[in-house]
């Protein structure tokens, strides 16, 4: 349903907010998307709600390349997605059941069509008694599941929250997982960013870890089980060659021997004397190659 493809999205000034970022999501997932301030979590909702473009890198929704959406065919687009916000977003001036209608006056819906789901939609976040409250008359728990309720009003086919749990107490916080879980029931991907380390390890479900903008691990359990995702064929190809050619730039045979004497870094072949050269069995011709390595070495280390 979901692929990130290489995305990196650097800002002026040099900052890398994602980098290189890989992972795909099927339909149906509920997967969190946890990591430490300043990970880039809140970038990857953005890109994928195009709010902002990668620097580098696809994104695909199902065949829909979202980078490239024309401007006027974006709303549609987003009727396709249910977002909550961090920080809430609902209409001070409009009850939550006008908040809601109001969403779905928006979407074109009719009048009875409206009134009918705004009911479901307040009975499933369990909010029918308090319908005709503005929003400050609302608790954080409240609001959120509100907000939620407004998110759905499009039946989207992927939802996504942004720290939904975040300012609740447990009690609350659990409230809002049921929620999401039965969104999730009903056939809706759900992608959730959290720090809430209780809502993570409740569902032991797929949790995608970010950190320095990029994909640090990827598994299906509790919050701080880290796991390696999966490589790409890209990344294998360049293990392979790093592997195959510790010393870039050194032909394979004195590599090896290099690699076979377990040296494995510049600081070790430049203390190698002519006696070690001698016993490592260079030839004539292995030993000036490794020569000129460490000159032009040198000589790079000198101009950086
Ligand atoms: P998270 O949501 O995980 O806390 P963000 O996606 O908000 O992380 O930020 C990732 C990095 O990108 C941070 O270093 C942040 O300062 C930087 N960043 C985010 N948005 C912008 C922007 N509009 N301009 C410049 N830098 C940004």
């Amino acid at each position: 349903m979901l692929l990130f493809d290489k995305v990196s999205k650097k800002y002026d000034g040099d900052i890398t907010a994602l980098d290189n970022i890989n992972f795909s999501v099927e339909q149906g997932e509920f997967f969190f998307l946890v990591g430490p301030s300043g990970a880039g979590k809140t970038t990857l909702m953005r890109l994928l709600i195009r709010e902002e473009v990668p620097t580098s890198g696809s994104i695909f929704f199902k065949d829909i390349d979202v980078p490239n959406i024309p401007n006027k065919l974006l709303p549609t687009y987003r009727q396709r997605l249910g977002v909550v916000f961090q920080d809430i977003k609902l209409l001070s001036s409009k009850t939550l059941e006008e908040n809601i209608n109001f969403a779905l006056d928006i979407l074109g819906k009719e009048d009875k069509e409206i009134k009918e789901t705004t009911d479901y939609l307040l009975e499933t976040v369990g909010l029918q008694d308090r319908k005709n409250l503005f929003p400050h008359q609302l608790s954080g728990g409240e609001q959120q599941r509100g907000a939620i309720a407004r998110a759905l009003a499009n039946n989207p086919e992927l939802f996504i929250a942004d720290e939904p749990t975040g300012n609740l107490d447990p009690d609350n916080a659990f409230q809002v997982l049921d929620i999401l879980k039965k969104i999730n029931k009903g056939g809706t991907t759900v992608m959730i960013i959290s720090h809430d380390r209780g809502i993570v390890n409740e569902m032991k479900t797929r949790v995608v870890r970010m950190e320095k903008g990029k994909v640090i691990s990827d598994n299906h359990g509790d919050y701080d089980t880290i796991k390696t995702p999966k490589k790409t064929e890209d990344d294998k190809k360049k293990d392979e060659e790093k592997k195959n050619q510790k010393f870039k730039g050194l032909s394979k045979d004195i590599n090896d021997i290099l690699e076979k004497a377990k040296i494995s870094d510049m600081e070790m072949v430049l203390n190698l004397t002519d006696t070690d050269l001698g016993n490592l069995n260079f030839s004539h011709e292995q030993k000036d190659d490794l020569e000129k390595y460490v000159k032009n070495y040198l000589n790079k280390e000198k101009h950086d």
